[in-house]
């Protein structure tokens, strides 16, 4: 296939090694049709990468063997992961019923639990890149191109540049918008032994679940791989003190019979969409573009949006369009970074079984601001309209056959209406 862009498209720089990174890097180097691009991986040694983040949808799993050319067991195996069916909702919502969210269709499409650092080790293997260990300190628009400038090093001009820092120092009202809607702010994280048993000679075949159970300060996120299981307890560091997250996390690991963990790491994290996240030289991407707590694993899904989308408008449309297709992707991008965000923060509008400070502050401060937050007039996106529609149509007495496909952001009518019945939120 002639790909007129890819003429344009001779000089790449990824700038970051996490996992935007490192699934940027492979995709440049699967999907650029010309053998002798130049690609640069820069990251700086001295930063580590996040390294949480072990949840994803079924997409990946397709992606993942198509990027390094391996079967989905191998991959599975070499991720130390186990297959995901959805997400298991415990004390959520007013029905006051437990529940799954299943990817569609249900106990069909399963997506992994896998470790990150696995991941982004399989992803350099499949990537062709000078490898280049330096601190980032600018990146600037020149021309249809960008001028990354370094510590020590000289500058250089790139004819794209991928821009996976990760999370940005603080945000700012006019690049950023502030998803102040969802309530959580902060993840406490322990790891703990293997609750899945191996199968040394093939993939673990046994379906899983992530589990969301609700707790007085938030809600305990556990994730089961093959080599350990990870819990996190994501929280409001406003509304709860850590200690009585501590003690409440030592009481819930018992009830779970987890008699030894390890205590990781206290995880600060924003939750916004970049206003600008692509500019037709630079693509922000992961942490550094957008990000949403953990609720729905939206996250990678995210990268392989960000990813995809400007690699193959970069490809497939020849230079002149550059700065008329900018605004296009970046509106495509924002819509769906908010269409994600609302989802999860929809997820709390019904409140949990617990009465506590943080389920008040959730269900009755901070999604209430959805409306003013999603403005159209000032996210420059439909996504507020199209969410409402999507309710609506769930809140008809009959829904069309026509419509039963239809989606918002990846997300179908399906999982809208499993959320709504197991929350209880649905209108009477
Ligand atoms: C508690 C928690 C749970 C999560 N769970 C999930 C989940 O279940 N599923 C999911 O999909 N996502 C999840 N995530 C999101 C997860 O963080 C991201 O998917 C992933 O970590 C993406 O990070 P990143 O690659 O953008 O940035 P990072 O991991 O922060 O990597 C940044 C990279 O940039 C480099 N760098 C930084 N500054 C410079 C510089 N100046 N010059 C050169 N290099 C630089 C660093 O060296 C590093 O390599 C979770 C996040 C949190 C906080």
């Amino acid at each position: 296939m002639i790909q007129p862009g890819a003429e344009s498209l001779r000089k790449i720089a990824v700038i970051g090694r996490g996992t935007a990174g490192s699934f940027a890097a492979a995709s440049v180097s699967r999907l650029h049709p010309d053998s002798d691009h130049e690609l640069h991986h820069i990251y700086d040694s001295r930063i580590p990468a996040l390294g949480v983040g072990e949840g994803c949808w079924p997409s990946l799993v397709q992606q993942l063997s198509q990027l390094t050319d391996l079967s989905q067991e191998t991959v599975q195996q070499r991720l130390n992961g186990t297959r995901k069916y959805g997400v298991e909702f415990e004390g959520w919502g007013r029905a006051d019923r437990d529940f799954v969210h299943y990817f569609t269709p249900q106990q069909v499409s399963f997506a992994y639990h896998l470790s990150v650092e696995l991941m982004a080790d399989l992803l350099h293997e499949s990537t062709r890149a000078r490898h280049i260990d330096a601190k980032v300190t600018g990146i600037t628009r020149e021309g249809s191109g960008a001028r990354v400038e370094f510590e020590d090093r000289a500058a250089e001009r790139y004819d794209l540049v991928f821009d996976a820092r990760g999370f940005p120092k603080e945000l700012h009202p006019g690049r950023h918008i502030d998803l102040s809607f969802i309530p959580t702010n902060t993840a406490v994280i322990r790891r703990c032994p293997a609750i899945v048993t191996t199968d040394r000679h093939g993939p673990v075949l046994q379906p899983t679940y992530t589990r969301a159970i609700a707790r007085p300060h938030g809600w305990i996120v556990v994730i089961p791989l093959t080599a350990h299981t990870t819990y996190a307890y994501i929280i409001n560091r406003d509304v709860s003190s850590l200690d009585e997250v501590e003690s409440d996390f030592d009481e819930v690991l018992e009830t779970n019979g987890v008699s030894k963990f390890e205590q990781r790491a206290v995880i600060p994290f924003p939750n916004f969409i970049h206003r600008q996240m692509y500019d037709g030289a630079v693509a922000r991407i992961g942490n550094a573009a957008a990000f949403m707590e953990p609720l729905e694993a939206t996250a990678i899904t995210s990268v392989q949006v960000e990813v995809g989308m400007v690699l193959q408008i970069r490809l497939n449309r020849s230079i002149e369009h550059l700065e008329r297709d900018a605004p296009v992707v970046n509106r495509f991008l924002t819509k769906t970074m908010l269409s994600f965000g609302l989802f999860v923060g929809w997820h709390y509008s019904c409140g949990s079984k617990y009465d506590s400070a943080f389920w008040r502050y959730a269900r009755d401060h901070a999604w209430p601001k959805h409306r003013k937050v999603a403005d159209p007039e000032l996210v420059g996106c439909d996504a507020l309209p199209k969410f409402d529609e999507m309710i609506d149509l769930m809140n008809q007495p009959v829904i069309d056959k026509s419509d039963w496909n239809r989606e918002l952001a990846y997300f179908p009518l399906s999982s809208y209406c499993q959320m709504s019945q197991g929350l209880g939120c649905f209108q009477t």
